[in-house]
């Protein structure tokens, strides 16, 4: 039979959580998806016909609304390319993404 070495839970009240552990994260790194995506979506305004089915997929919730058609939030948007691959009209390609 093993022995079993319990180890004692993590005291918040008196210490928080231990800054030497990880890979627990101790401060907020703030980099957003558009600071580190490798492909860019790229919307036909001209082939939009505003179904929303985009904005529906989106994991990222970054499909913006415009008058005549869906635009995206390239700050949040990741590149996954699932709103490219889900447009029923082919209206947004994936590019490469490049150094501004
Ligand atoms: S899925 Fe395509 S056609 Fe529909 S709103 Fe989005 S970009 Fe426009
Ligand atoms: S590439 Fe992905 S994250 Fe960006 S708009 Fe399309 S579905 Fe959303």
């Amino acid at each position: 039979m093993s022995q079993h070495t319990a180890y004692p839970m993590f005291d918040l009240a008196k210490a928080g959580v231990p800054d030497d552990l990880c890979p627990i994260a101790v401060t907020i790194n703030p980099m957003l998806p558009g600071d580190w995506r490798s492909m860019r979506p790229v919307v036909d305004r001209n082939k939009c016909v505003k179904c929303a089915v985009c904005w529906l997929y989106c994991p990222a919730q970054c499909i913006v609304e415009r008058p005549a058609w869906f635009d995206i939030n390239l700050t949040i948007c990741k590149g996954c390319g699932i709103c490219a691959n889900e447009c029923p009209q082919h209206a947004i390609t994936m590019i490469e993404e490049v150094e501004a």
